[in-house]
């Protein structure tokens, strides 16, 4: 194995403030109550910023902010809404670098994922968005499609901009105002993407952010005057929004958890299947809700993929997330480092057996060192419930059958792979798969064309494509 001299991103590309305040009607205020919360950088443990924590006031006056915005914002020829998003998109190019180390000082993750995965497709979203905003007629939902109104938008932790980005380029370009809530733990570049909105000359009160923790977003979905509310996050909150919202008339798209299966058949080319299964689960620290959690893999091959899958994970790179050369960066938070621990420790008290390659953990900051459960069974719950973390448990199968069956066997359905030299098993198997996206010989592969979402308990409607448009208009 080579040794790697540190190659630390500077991260002195980007200025973070000491404080900030809520972005409402174009402009930065501190708050009505003046409370605030930190937001820290999971790798170190040092303070980055204090943030303000919106009450309900606050979030009052964002969403009238908002509902003054969309009579001229809606109003705007679909071709003048594009200039915006056009502007928007190569801003956020430019910026790219600034926003990228941003990112993984605020939520942990590597710097080579936030410059080359992240910011591209954040910007990719934007443009591509842009490019329907004057051809709505064309897309399938009748000569006239109209915006609904003021869309409250919730989102999580682990891609705090490109979650942005699915939630506020396709309301914009379909006319659309916003009201966002960014996650607790990773409010920086929501804040961010507010002075991009400025440079981009946005029009005030058609994109707010809201700062705050749960209480926050349950303000903003529960308020009457939002006419659309957009979410992704856990399972649990996901049930409650619907819920409150469930007899309002507002319109509701959520975005869940997942427990995927990768599935590994006999005549798979292992090296490359052991390559998506290393990204499918270890691709930021696990935090993906669609994630190849669970390995499914053909008995008679499963030695073989083992061995060569340890092997890979014993030359991952866990560590400082600026390193251009690390792999596998911070937890995001003490609370997601608590329920990863517990559930890895219920694996084995259950009767899996744990491994993880040798690697020494910096000892500041919230870690979790790559992991693996082989001998895992369906009843065990690291096989049922989402870890949210670097964690795989692996199953065996003897026949399709038996994977499909075994694949299916959840509460979720956001997505899944296929691992096979056959065309004809991938269409076979994809066919039987409830689960909102099938990757064939890839995984976790995005492109802001195709659609995404998921069934079951995994939630409903589609993020992304032409599909993603359905969701914003009345
Ligand atoms: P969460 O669902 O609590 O948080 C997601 C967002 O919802 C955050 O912005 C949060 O402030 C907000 N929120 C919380 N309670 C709310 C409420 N009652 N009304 C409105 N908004 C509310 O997720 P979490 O606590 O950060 O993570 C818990 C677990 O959820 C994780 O371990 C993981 O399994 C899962 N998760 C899934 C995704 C995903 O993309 N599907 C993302 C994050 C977490
Ligand atoms: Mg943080």
């Amino acid at each position: 194995m080579f040794e790697y001299a540190p190659a630390p991103e500077s991260r002195s590309v980007v200025d973070i403030a000491g404080s900030y305040g809520l972005f409402i009607d174009g402009a930065f205020d501190g708050g009505k109550d003046g409370n605030v919360f930190k937001t820290v950088n999971p790798a170190t443990e040092e303070v980055l910023a204090e943030v303000a924590a919106a009450g309900p006031e606050d979030v009052d006056r964002a969403v009238a902010a908002a509902r003054r915005a969309f009579g001229p914002w809606s109003a705007l020829p679909g071709a003048e809404r594009a200039k915006y998003l056009f502007r928007i998109a190569r801003i956020i190019q430019e910026r790219s670098r600034e926003l990228a180390v941003l990112e993984s000082l605020d939520n942990g993750k590597p710097i080579k994922e936030s410059r080359d995965v992240d910011l591209p497709l954040v910007a990719a979203h934007f443009f591509y968005y842009a490019g329907w905003a004057d051809k709505l007629a064309y897309a399938g939902f009748g000569p006239d499609p109209r915006p609904i109104g003021v869309t409250g938008q919730v989102i999580p932790w682990n891609f705090p901009l490109l979650m942005l980005a699915w939630k506020i380029a396709p309301a914009l370009a379909t006319g659309n105002t916003v009201v966002l809530k960014p996650a607790e733990t990773t409010p920086l570049s929501a804040l961010f993407f507010a002075d991009v909105c400025r440079q981009a000359e946005l029009p005030p009160g058609v994109v707010n952010i809201v700062t705050g923790a749960g209480d926050t977003g349950a303000y903003l979905v529960q308020h009457p005057d939002v006419n659309k509310v957009a979410f992704t996050g856990s399972t649990e909150v996901g049930r409650e929004i619907a819920r409150a919202v469930a007899g309002t008339g507002k319109r509701l798209t959520l975005e869940l958890g997942g427990k995927a299966a990768n599935i590994v058949f006999d005549d798979a080319p292992i090296d490359q299947a052991v390559e998506g299964i290393v990204n499918g689960i270890f691709f930021n620290q696990g935090h993906v809700c669609c994630a190849g959690s669970r390995l499914l893999v053909q008995e008679s091959v499963a030695d073989e993929l083992l061995a060569s899958l340890k092997r890979r994970m014993a030359t991952l790179r866990v560590g400082d997330p600026l390193d251009k050369n690390t792999d596998i960066g911070a937890i995001n938070s003490a609370a997601q480092l608590t329920r990863i621990t517990e559930l890895s420790e219920i694996g084995a008290s259950e009767g899996a057996e744990r491994w993880s390659p040798e690697c020494t953990l910096p000892d500041r900051g919230f870690w979790f060192a790559p992991t693996i459960f082989t001998g895992v069974t369906q009843a065990h719950r690291i096989a049922r419930e989402e870890i949210f973390g670097p964690v795989l448990s692996v199953l065996t199968f003897r026949t399709p059958e038996e994977a499909v069956a075994k694949a299916n066997n959840t509460p979720y359905g956001l997505s899944a792979g296929i691992w096979t030299e056959k065309g004809s098993r991938i269409l076979a198997v994809a066919d039987k798969l409830r689960a909102g996206v099938v990757w064939a010989n890839t995984f976790n592969k995005f492109d802001p064309a195709s659609p995404f979402g998921g069934y079951k308990e995994s939630g409903y409607g589609r993020e992304g494509g032409r599909h993603g448009l359905e969701a914003y208009l009345a």
